[in-house]
Formats: C-alpha cells, structure tokens, sequence
C-alpha cells in the first residue's frame, strides 16, 4: 500500500491506513487489548482512553513483575509483592477500561472478533466463551515454555514463567529438604534428592541457580545441618558459556563466581529425556549420553509460541515462524487493525538494499542521475529513521558521517567532488543490512513497544493524513507523523547471588560485584510499577536481611 504520502519512507504498509473518521458525533473506535504483562500493560498505562472504547482480556487480573519470580521462588521476595492488580491500574488514573479475566483462544482476523473463554461457565450451556469485537487490535499475549519436545519434561520439570510456578518451586525445594531429612533414607538416596538441576544457562536460569544457592548457604544449611553435605546445584546448558548473549566478561565472572560456591556448570550438553528420577543427557563434542540422578530440575531453556498465535499466523499465512511478524510501526504484516507487542511478536527491519533505487531517485532532487554529498546528507536523517541500521552500520565501524561510508567502500579519489551514481551507492551501503537484528525477548523490549504504540494510537487523528513519514524531502516539514518503532536498550543485569551481580550498560559498560548489587536493588525497586509495589518489595528485602527466608512451604 504505497498510497500514504510521496516521503522517502510513505511507501511502506502504513500503521495507520484505517485512522478514525474525524467525525465528532461518531461512536469511539474498539480498541481489544489480549494480554496484561509487560507489553499489554504499558500500552493500556500510556493510552488516552478518552478516545477509545477499551476491552481488555487476561487470564489473570494482575500484571506480574516478571524480573523478580527469581527472588520468588525461593522466599527472598514474597509472590504478593511483585504483583498489581490490573483493576486497580485504572482505577487511579480514572482510565475508562473493561477488563474481562478470560482467555482468548482463537482470533478471527477475517471477520475482526475474537473467541474467549473464562474459566468459570457462564452460558446456558454451561461454559464460559464469549466473543468480542474490535477495530483495532493489539496483542500482547507473550511467550510460553518451550520443552523442544524433550521427553519427560513437561511431566517432570518446573518452570518459572508464572507466579505460580515460582510458588510451586518454592515448596518443592522445602520438599526435597524435609524428605531428604526423614530416618531410614540412604544417602545415596540424599543425594539424589538434594541435587537441583537447571536446565538452561540462560539469565533466568543463572539467576535461580544463584537464588537457590543463596538460601542453601544463608538459610538452609543452618536448618538442616545434618544434610547439608549433599546438597548439590548443577546447571546444564548446551552453549560452551553461560549467560552467552552477555559481555564475555560477564559470563567468564558467573563461571568463576559459580565454580567457588560449588555450583557446576556443565556445558556443551544437551538434555535429551527427563524421566522422574534421571536426567539424561547428550554431551555436543563427544556424542555420548550421561544420566544423572536428581531430586528437582527447573526447565528454562527457551521461549516457545502460544497455540493462539500459532493457530492465527496460519490463517494469515506467516507460517514457519516462531513469533508474528510485525511492520516497524507494530502493525501485524497483511493483517488491517491488528498490532502485535512484546514476546509474541518481532519485528521485521526492512532492508534498505530492497529499496536502494527508490532511496537513489528520492535523494536525487535535480534528476541527473548522479548524488552530491550535499544531496545525501540532505536526506540521510530521513534515512538513518527510516533504516536504523545505517546508523548502527557507522557507528559500528568508527565514521562520522557518510562521506567515510562512500569513501570506504568507493575509494578516496571520490573525496573532492564526491559524486556518485547509483552502483557506487549501492556499493557503499552494500553492507549496512547486516546491522539489521531482532530485539531480544526482553520486558525492557516488550514495555518500549506497548509504550510506542500508545503514542501512535493517541496521535492518530493527527497522524492521519501522512502516517508514516518525515515529508521534509517533499516540503511537508511540522507536519506531524509516527517514527518507526525503535528499540533502546538500556542495559541489563544478571544477579549472580552472594549480594553480586553483573550489569551490561550503554557504551560498552560492564560492572560486576557488590557495588553492582546494589544498583540492581535500586533499579528494580525504582521500576516497580506502583508505589505499593515498591514498598512491598523493598520491605520483603528488608526482612530477608534482618530475619533470613521463610523456609516453612
Ligand atoms: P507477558 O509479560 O508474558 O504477558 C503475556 C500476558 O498475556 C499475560 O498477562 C498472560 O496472562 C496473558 N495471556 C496468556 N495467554 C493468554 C490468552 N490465551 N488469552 C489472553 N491473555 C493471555 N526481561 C527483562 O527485560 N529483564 C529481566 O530481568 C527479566 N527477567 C525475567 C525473569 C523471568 C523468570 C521470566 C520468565 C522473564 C523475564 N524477563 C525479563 C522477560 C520478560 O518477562 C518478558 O520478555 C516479558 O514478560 C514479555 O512481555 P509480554 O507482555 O510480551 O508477555
Ligand atoms: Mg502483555
Ligand atoms: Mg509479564
Ligand atoms: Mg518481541
Ligand atoms: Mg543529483
């Protein structure tokens, strides 16, 4: 749909092609909003809802601090405390919301409604689905567990994706202890019991190890003193290092930090089949299989897709993948009125080598076939919103402006009068889409989208007329339009345990220690989303500090 507009970046599938009718007197348009976690909930905090008729549909009626369930699962910090409920969002900001508790479990694109059912039956016929209608769309249904259909592990493993996993995991830990303490058990027998497996190297796995081990030594141990030489923590990852998408830096302090408190860490293999007493595994160089006897395993070795989503990118043909593809403004792809955010969704980056010739003939003002350096830089911040890898691709390679990046890839003579013809320009962005990448499945990512997209959608009467682009190429410089989305990172940490972490920082920061601890208590009470929150947690760090973890189940 090139009907958007004559900019450099109009010609795109536009995010706001079906904009409201600026009739006064119409009926409010029906924003559907699935999803209350990370990415659904800083949409619906950001959206003026003055403008909209808003229907929201969660399983649970809470948002749930996903960054804490570590600390959950083993007392330091309490389930109530990392939980708001969502009504209660509203309530204070006055926000005129309905909020349904009820699944979706087919959305219907074609005909724009979608099919839920609550848990409790509310028909005649006893169940209790319903169906709802919309104009615009947005999903934000995240992920699930993905078992890679290993053997065994959905009927053996815990997960920690949920409040209420991290709860069951809090009390099997307890379990293991009290029936490893009971007369007449073996010590073989002790042993098997008190080993807790992490399958996965991952942050969230990492930082349940270090939880785990934590409570052990400041908690346990003194509980159940007769025991405490079998306890053992092993963690399994299939990568030669943990924490792999961090700074090496990072991941070699973890190792090192994980080697003295004695938790292993076997890498290199993968996990192959989980029976209720075994875990079998695949060593990756050598080929062969080890089983090891355990007493609890937490499975968190990736992220897989919800039968929802799966179902709807068949019926809008986005088969083989593992997440909807969305446009750079959020809009599902071949979808009208619908938006995906969040861990259910990626975005697709578009290459600017697919749009060189159009770029070329856009930059090119006075039609003579060839650019000036000036006839480039006129357009090139249009450019860097339209493809954020050109910018990443300078930078990534030390230049400070375009000319370098001609330059480098055409040779110096060109410096003087510096002009180009479109082969020599393809040559010299030729390499820029290799800077293209997907934002990782992060809350920072997914409350960053639902952020961006409450902005579009509450400026989208004023968007309307030229939705998706800066016009200055074409005179309309103060018109107003939506940017593509971008993502910023800002940064993350790894709590390693022993009042420790690690933290990755803009610029190439790394910070590792106690030091670093600390700022991790001060960002996370500081993102809390409600003052209750906050106050919540802070407290419940308090107590740990004071009076140690409960350790009754
Ligand atoms: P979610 O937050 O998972 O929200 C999905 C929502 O959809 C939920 O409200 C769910 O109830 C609802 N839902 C599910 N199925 C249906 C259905 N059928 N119908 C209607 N609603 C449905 N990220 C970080 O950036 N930093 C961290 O430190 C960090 N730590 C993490 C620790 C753990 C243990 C975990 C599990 C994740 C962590 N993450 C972290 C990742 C982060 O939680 C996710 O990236 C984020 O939650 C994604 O947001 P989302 O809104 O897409 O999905
Ligand atoms: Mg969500
Ligand atoms: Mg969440
Ligand atoms: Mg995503
Ligand atoms: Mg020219």
């Amino acid at each position: 749909t090139a009907a958007s507009g004559g900019g450099l970046v109009a010609y795109a599938d536009s995010a706001a092609e079906s904009a409201p009718e600026p009739s006064h007197d119409a009926p409010k348009k029906k924003v559907l909003v699935l999803g209350t976690g990370w990415a659904g909930t800083s949409f619906l905090k950001n959206l003026d809802c003055s403008q909209y008729e808003v229907k929201v549909i969660s399983p649970r009626n809470y948002f749930a601090f996903t960054p804490l369930l570590p600390s959950v699962t083993c007392g330091t910090v309490e389930p109530r405390s990392i939980i708001e409920p969502i009504r209660r969002m509203f309530e204070k900001k006055s926000k005129d919301v309905t909020f349904y508790e009820a699944e979706c479990f087919k959305i219907d694109a074609s005909k724009k409604t979608v099919h839920c059912r609550s848990a409790v039956g509310t028909n005649l016929d006893g169940n209790g689905d319903f169906m709802l209608d919309y104009d615009y769309l947005v999903v934000a249904l995240g992920a699930t567990v993905n078992t890679f259909n290993t053997p065994g592990v959905l009927e053996h493993c815990h997960f920690l994706k949920e409040v209420e996993d991290a709860q069951k995991i809090r009390r099997s830990v307890i379990d293991c202890f009290e029936k490893a303490s009971l007369p007449n058990i073996s010590e073989e027998e002790k042993r098997k019991t008190l080993h807790f497996v992490v399958i996965g190297g991952g942050p969230t796995g990492v930082e349940f190890a270090a939880e785990l081990h934590d409570f052990l030594v400041e908690d346990l141990v003194k509980l159940y003193p007769a025991i405490q030489e079998f306890v053992k923590i092993t963690i399994i990852q299939s990568g030669e290092h943990i924490l792999n998408m961090f700074d090496k830096r990072i991941a070699a302090f973890a190792e090192l930090k994980f080697q003295r408190d004695g938790i292993e860490v076997a890498t290199g293999f993968r996990v192959v089949k989980v029976s209720d007493d075994l875990i079998t595994m695949k060593s990756k160089s050598v080929g062969e299989e080890v089983s090891v006897p355990y007493g609890m395993a937490v499975w968190s070795a990736g992220i897989g897709t919800r039968p929802v989503i799966m179902d709807f990118m068949q019926q809008i043909g986005q088969t083989n993948r593992r997440a909807l593809a969305t446009n750079e403004w959020l809009r599902v792809r071949e979808c009208e009125g619908v938006y995906a955010i969040g861990d259910c969704a990626t975005v697709g980056q578009r290459k600017i080598m697919d749009d060189i010739s159009m770029v070329f003939k856009m930059a090119d003002k006075d039609n003579s076939g060839t650019l000036t350096l000036k006839e480039i830089n006129d357009v090139l911040e249009d450019i860097c919103i339209r493809y954020p890898q050109v910018e990443l691709y300078m930078k990534s390679m030390h230049m400070l402006d375009i000319a370098d990046l001609i330059k480098d890839a055409i040779g110096d003579s060109h410096k003087e009068s510096m002009v180009v013809d479109i082969e020599e320009f393809k040559k010299a962005l030729s390499h820029v889409d290799s800077q293209v990448k997907s934002a990782p499945a992060t809350a920072q990512v997914a409350s960053q989208q639902g952020n961006y997209l409450a902005e579009c959608f509450n400026k989208m009467e004023k968007c309307k007329e030229q939705p998706e682009g800066p016009l200055r190429m074409t005179g309309g410089s103060g018109r107003h339009f939506f940017r593509p989305f971008r993502y910023k990172h800002l940064g993350q940490f790894a709590p390693l345990g022993g009042e420790q972490a690690a933290a990755e920082l803009p610029g190439d920061w790394v910070s590792m220690g106690h030091s670093t601890q600390w700022l991790w208590y001060s960002v996370y009470a500081s993102k809390q989303v409600s003052w209750r929150t906050r106050v919540l947690v802070v407290s419940d760090w308090t107590r740990r500090f004071i009076f140690g973890r409960d350790s009754s189940r």
